[in-house]
Parts: C-alpha cells; structure tokens; sequence
C-alpha cells in the first residue's frame, strides 16, 4: 500500500511516522519552501505526548518539554493569586507529563523522526481525483503523485476538505487576538516551573516554561476582526490593552521582541462529521479546526495519526473500509473537542460578562480539582492509556 501525505505540518509527519513505522510505503507533499509553524509553541498534553511516545519520540520530546509542575491564576491588577496548585494529580490521574515545547522545534524533531530528505517540498495541491484502485494529487506545478490512500493534513484552509465534504466551509472568528512568543525566563514575571495566567477584563496574559530557560507567552484581547495592526505597532497595541496591569505583565510586555512576536485573529470551523471520502482522509486542522482554548488541536492531530494508522495496518476489507473505521473512532471525538474549546474560548474571552465575572469569583475558591478533572476527562479521551 502506498499513502500519500499533503502537508508536513504536525498532522502530516505524525501520520507519515505513524504509517511507515506499520511498514506503509509513504510519501510527504508539503507545499512551502521552508515551513513557519503560526505560533511559537505548543502545549502537548498527555494524550499527544502519548502518541509521540507510541511513535518513537518519547526521549527527544523530553529534552524539548518545559516542566509545567504548578498552575497559577492571578488577578490582573495587582497580581494577586487566585488559585495555585499542583499539577502532580493530573499527571498521577492520566499516567503522563504535558510538555510544552517550542514549535520549530516540536517540527524539526518531526520532520528527523519522519527522514526530512523524503518530505517533498514547495508541492502544493490543487485538487485530487479518485478513481476505482487509487487516488492522485495535482500540485500547482504541473505534476501529480498517484497512491492507494491519500491523508489530507493540509491545515485549517485545507483545499481537499472541499472534495470530501462536498461543500466549502466558513473559518469562524472567535472573536480575540492572539499574541504569542517566547522570552528569556524572568522568575519575577512568573515561576519557571508553573504555567501563570493573569485575567481580568476578558483578556488573560499566560507563561509556559518551554526548554532552555525559556517562557512561552501568550496575550488574548477580545477584538474585532481586521483591525490595522502589526509589528510596528505590537509593543504599544499591548501597552494599551493591558494598561493599568500589574508590574510583571508590563514587565513581559518590556521584554517581548515584536520581531518574533506573533499576530493571531483566532478562528475554528463548525465541526463536521464526515472525515473521509473513498481513500482520502481529513487529519488535524483540514478535518477539525478548534481554536487553542483547551491546547487541543495539535494533540488531536497526533491521535488521528496513531487512529488512522492502526486503521490502515488491518485493511483486509478494503481502504475504504479502513477510512471509515477511522472516521467512526474520530469524529465524535475531536467534535467534542471543538465545542469543548469553544465554551472555554466564550468563558474566557467575555463573550458574556456576567459568566466570564463569576468564572474569575470561581477561581478564588479553586483548589485544582474541578481545572484538572475537566482537563483528565478531555486527555482520557484520547486513543492511547
Ligand atoms: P498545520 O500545522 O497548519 O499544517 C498544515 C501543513 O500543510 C502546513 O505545513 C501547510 O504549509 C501545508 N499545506 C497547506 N495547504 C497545502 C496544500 N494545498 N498542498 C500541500 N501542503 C499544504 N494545539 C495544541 O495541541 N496545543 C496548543 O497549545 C496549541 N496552541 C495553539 C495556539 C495558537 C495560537 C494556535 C493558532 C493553534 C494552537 N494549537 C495548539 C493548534 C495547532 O497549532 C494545530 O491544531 C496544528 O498545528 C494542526 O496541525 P496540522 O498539521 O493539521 O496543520
């Protein structure tokens, strides 16, 4: 059997792992040069990390983790602690760490796992055509690559989602902008072993520990969609957003190169249940588009790659078959996962006032059961114990 992958992103070189460690021929079509992952990092729970230990990575995933043994919310005027607690029960609970790490390198790590000289670069897709025995790829070069299987891991603006679903879906604006980067850590900006979230106003500012004494950050403001804003004016848009803070966002605020500091309009897709079409299959952001409230749309890319290649390894009534013995595992899954982050991304973006005001009241009273139970049902639902 012979799959064939479009796009090298997380989704793409999870499955293409996945697939040749089942003794899957493969072949990677990634439509970039050179790729630039859209934040600069990512958290992976414990049901991704568990997928990447599945598929081989579990040591050089550890040297890449920041050690995340704390959670901290923080009032955003003074700076006050509303809850602080262990993460120890979660992981205890779920019987893995969560790791956050640095994208360019969770990709670069991915793409070694993966053989990098075997991913085919600059190849975009323009459309697919099925026939009875096999599928082909056309890239906007002219030429085409034929397979028994092809894995659509072409992102939230995916071309082949069209094909499968039939119909072209809508990006949905979430309705917040996304700062993200990584600093130097600073323990009087936030401990180097706790994952520290300031709120108030709808907003959050929030500090991960990733590798190499850094921290990655993020800043969410509730915003319309569009508006004039980019580098040049990045460290002052954050000054005037987060005004009147406490010291250590200010701080952060100081820090941050606007270089390499990134510019996010949030979006997700309205979830859909159709994952596969003949031998074509939707996997991470083409086939559920989330927005990054629960950290969920990578995690979930990985658990596709490890649903979808056990799929295909027994396949003795068919591909078809096998796709939608994929799709059955997965859609209710990561539609839960969708709407999931979607409740959160409302409560923590002030969607309605009231709820996001009695959400801050609820965390002073926080002790870390009710955060981390919610978060242990979402990582057991993941494919692997
Ligand atoms: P992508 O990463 O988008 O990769 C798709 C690839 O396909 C790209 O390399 C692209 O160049 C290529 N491609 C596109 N079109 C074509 C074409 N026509 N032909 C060939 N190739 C093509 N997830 C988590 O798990 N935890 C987090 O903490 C987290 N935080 C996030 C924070 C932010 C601000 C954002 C925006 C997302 C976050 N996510 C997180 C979600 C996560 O980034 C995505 O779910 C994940 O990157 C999806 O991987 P993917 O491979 O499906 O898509």
């Amino acid at each position: 059997m012979k799959a064939i992958v479009i796009g090298g992103g997380i989704g793409g070189t999870c499955a293409a792992i996945a697939l040749k460690r089942f003794g899957i021929e493969t072949a990677v079509y990634e439509a970039v040069k050179e790729i630039k992952p859209v934040g600069a990092a990512i958290s992976i729970w414990p049901n991704g990390v568990k997928c990447l230990n599945y598929l081989g990575m579990k040591e050089p995933l550890r040297k890449l983790g920041g050690q995340m043994r704390f959670m901290a919310y923080k009032e955003y005027l003074q700076g006050q602690t509303l809850t602080r607690f262990s993460m120890d029960p979660l992981i205890q609970s779920v019987g893995e760490q969560p790791y956050p790490v640095a994208r360019a390198e969770l990709q670069s790590m991915l793409l070694d796992t993966y053989g990098r000289d075997e991913v085919q670069f600059g190849k975009r897709v323009t459309h697919v055509e099925e026939s009875a025995d096999s599928v082909t790829a056309w890239f906007d070069d002219g030429s085409s690559a034929t397979g028994d299987v092809l894995i659509a891991a072409d992102g939230t603006h995916s071309v082949i989602r069209q094909h499968v679903l039939g119909y072209a879906t809508e990006r949905r604006y979430a309705g917040y902008v996304n700062w993200n980067g990584l600093v130097e850590i600073d323990e009087s900006i936030a401990p180097s072993d706790q994952w520290t979230t300031f709120v108030g106003e709808g907003k959050r500012v929030s500090l991960m520990p990733v590798s190499d004494n850094r921290f990655y950050f993020f800043f969410d403001v509730p915003l319309p969609k569009g508006l004039p804003e980019d580098r040049a004016t990045l460290r002052d848009d954050l000054q005037r957003y987060f005004a009147g803070w406490a010291e250590p966002v200010q701080k952060l605020i100081g820090l941050i190169n606007p270089d390499t500091t990134n510019r996010i309009e949030i979006h997700d897709i309205e979830p859909f249940m159709q994952l596969v079409k003949g031998r074509i299959a939707l996997l991470g952001d083409s086939g559920h588009s989330t927005t990054p409230d629960i950290g969920q749309g990578g995690c979930a890319a990985m658990e596709d790659a490890v649903v979808l290649a056990n799929a295909l390894q027994t396949n003795s009534l068919g591909i078809e078959d096998a796709l939608l013995r994929y799709q059955e595992k997965r859609a209710y899954r990561v539609k839960d996962l969708v709407l999931k982050a979607r409740k959160r991304c409302d409560v923590t973006h002030g969607k309605d006032m009231a709820v996001t005001g009695q959400w801050y009241e609820d965390l002073k009273t926080e002790t870390g059961e009710r955060i981390l139970s919610g978060m242990c049902e979402t990582i057991l639902g993941g494919p692997l114990e």
